[in-house]
């Protein structure tokens, strides 16, 4: 009896996911490899990072979505570097060999040449980073409540956000809910409503992605739940004491960072053309140019597509994973490789309570309309019968209330670090208030 090729799907994010799914019945072996032991639903991280709902309501292990699937494994292990001539993976912890490789290690964040933004400004990508960010916001208003000095007490009391894509604009929204809603009367010297909320984007306008008609009503939204919206700013400097906008110095002790993406570092080991992102620009068919048993997919892969790249979200990730699971299929019969294409399924960004944009086909939609299409596409894509029914009730209750029930300081609560910048920048001095 001869083995079954081995498939190693490096990552269990939405692509990976696919990807396995899609082997279920294949006559393969898959094992599935991820540094976490849980798939996460990034969509929602913002109501983790605004206390909205807690992270097991948006994670699942792997290992359970899996369990059904006899034909794979789940290994908990961080690849380091990708072997291709040797076709082995390397773990922070060991190797593994493959047949068939997808890789599906998505991005993180780019603070474009400045990593020692990041100690001040976290990006969302992970459950810790929205555990980091909550610690941070709720702590300034602890911080706030004993703050004598008026100053310093706004400085704890602003919060920007950095980059105005769907990430940058839900968190603004909920930031701007909280402030205005959940805390507004569970302080006694300060008052939570008086908190100041800032969206800097570098570019003309917020969600380049969606229609400009729909750019405009976001802003709008936004700056109905008090949110001022900075566009043409670019962040030039950005320390423990707040950021630099140009000219300007905002003073805050809240930043979060939502401006940039980077591929995985673990594309360079490939050893082909990446394109600025650090992206793996691969065939049409989804594998490495040279390497017809390597395919990338997800956020890490750059995929042409009439002109354009397709978009790095959650359902081309999918659809990638199920077309390389299809191919892997093909190549097992000896027949060849197909071409993917994306199937544009709309874009959804919501802005908070009854707030949101949409673009469906040729539908647009906001306000009150597209909060619902983004609620129920949500809940839809949650993984786990659980998880959808905690969502559903936690949002029905905080729609009702106003009430965000993880608002937990969790680790010794504290500022940002206070490093000091590079010498010759300006503003970036670490704050001696609070
Ligand atoms: C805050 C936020 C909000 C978003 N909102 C939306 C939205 O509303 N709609 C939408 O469509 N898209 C949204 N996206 C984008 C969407 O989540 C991504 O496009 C999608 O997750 C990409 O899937 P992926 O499988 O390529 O990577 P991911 O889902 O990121 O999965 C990568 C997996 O690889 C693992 N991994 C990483 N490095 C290694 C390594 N070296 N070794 C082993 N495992 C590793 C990670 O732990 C992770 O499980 C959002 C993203 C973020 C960050």
């Amino acid at each position: 009896m001869t083995a079954r090729p081995h498939v190693v799907i490096l990552g269990g994010g939405f692509g990976g996911l696919a990807a396995a799914r899609g082997l279920a019945r294949a006559p393969v072996d898959v094992t599935v490899v991820d540094r976490t032991n849980h798939h996460l639903f990034q969509p929602l991280l913002y109501q983790v990072a605004t206390a909205g709902l807690s992270p097991a309501e948006i994670a699942s292990p792997i290992r359970r979505i899996l369990r059904r699937q006899r034909n794979t494994r789940v290994l908990l292990g961080e690849a380091v570097a990708i072997d291709v001539g040797a076709k082995r993976v390397r773990l922070a912890d060991g190797e593994i060999a493959w047949d068939y490789l997808v890789v599906a290690v998505g991005a993180g964040h780019s603070y474009f040449g400045r990593p020692d933004w990041e100690a001040y400004a976290p990006g969302l990508k992970t459950l810790d980073d929205a555990l980091e960010i909550r610690r941070r916001a709720l702590f300034a208003y602890e911080k706030a409540e004993r703050e004598d000095d008026p100053e310093a007490r706004r400085q704890w009391l602003t919060f920007v956000v950095v980059g105005g894509g769907p990430t940058g604009v839900e968190m603004a929204g909920a930031f701007a809910e909280v402030a205005r809603h959940t805390l507004a009367r569970d302080f006694r010297r300060i008052d939570p409503r008086s908190a100041r909320v800032l969206l800097v984007e570098a570019g003309p306008r917020l969600l380049p992605a969606y229609p400009e008609e729909l750019s405009e009503k976001a802003k709008l939204q936004l700056e109905a739940l008090g949110v001022q919206v900075w566009t043409g700013a670019a962040v030039t400097d950005v320390g423990a004491s707040g950021v630099q906008v140009g000219g300007d110095r905002i003073a805050a002790r809240t930043i979060v960072w939502a401006a940039g993406v980077q591929a995985s570092p673990l594309a360079r080991s490939l050893g082909v053309p990446l394109d600025r992102a650090g992206r793996v620009r691969v065939e049409p068919d989804l594998t490495v140019p040279g390497q017809p048993t390597v395919f990338v997919i997800g956020d890490l892969a750059a995929v042409e597509q009439d002109g354009g790249l397709v978009p790095g979200v959650a359902q081309g990730a999918m659809q990638m994973g199920g077309h390389a699971a299809a191919n892997i299929c093909r190549a097992v019969r000896g027949e060849p490789l197909v071409c993917f294409r994306y199937r544009d399924k709309g874009l959804l960004a919501t802005i908070g309570r009854s707030r949101a944009v949409a673009v469906i086909g040729r539908w647009r939609l906001s306000g009150m309309l597209a909060w619902v299409t983004w609620l129920t596409v949500h809940i839809f894509f949650l993984i786990g019968f659980r998880n959808r029914f905690v969502v559903l009730f936690t949002w029905a209750w905080a729609y009702v209330t106003y009430d965000r029930s993880a608002r937990l300081i969790l680790g010794r609560g504290g500022p940002a670090p206070s490093r000091p910048s590079p010498p010759g920048r300006p503003g970036s001095t670490p704050s001696s208030a609070g």
